[in-house]
């Protein structure tokens, strides 16, 4: 009988784990989108200031906001992305996006409408930013004919 070798595997399935809050979520996406700390999104410089609250000031700063040091532009993980000007916190995107991978069968609107509780218009509109988003990633790694 001879040995069956197990082939090596190219790439390790990165499994999306589940986020308790939008903080954490927010902190793994950073982490995922950032490895070697915040970029950027408008000229891509590495330099970047995080706002503080100043005294007297009526306006809460925003937790993830960050100001770029070249072009003086304030950006969040999300800018740029799928996320970008959604209400939706983003733990419940990466549950989205875990439950988009793990589905054998796919997933409809009904499905993220039953499952997060949003409203149908909500969830036809996450689910268009998402496919779309799957959609230019397959474009873009297809390799050339
Ligand atoms: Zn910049």
């Amino acid at each position: 009988m001879a040995d069956r070798e197990t082939p090596p595997k190219k790439h390790a399935p990165t499994r999306i784990r589940r986020h308790a809050d939008d903080h954490e979520a927010r902190l793994y996406f950073e982490q995922i989108r950032w490895p070697d700390g915040p970029v950027c999104p408008h000229c891509q410089d590495p330099r970047y200031m995080t706002l503080r609250e100043q005294p007297g000031s009526r306006s809460p700063v925003r937790p993830g906001v960050y100001k770029c040091k070249r072009c003086r532009k304030q950006y969040t993980v999300t800018v740029g992305t799928p996320f970008e000007g959604t209400h939706l916190p983003l733990n419940q995107w990466l549950d989205m996006i875990r439950l988009l991978c793990e589905s054998r069968e796919g997933i409809n609107a009904r499905h993220l409408h039953a499952r997060f509780g949003f409203s149908y218009t909500t969830a036809c509109s996450a689910l268009r930013r998402l496919t779309s988003a799957v959609v230019a990633t397959q474009t873009t790694e297809m390799p050339a004919p």
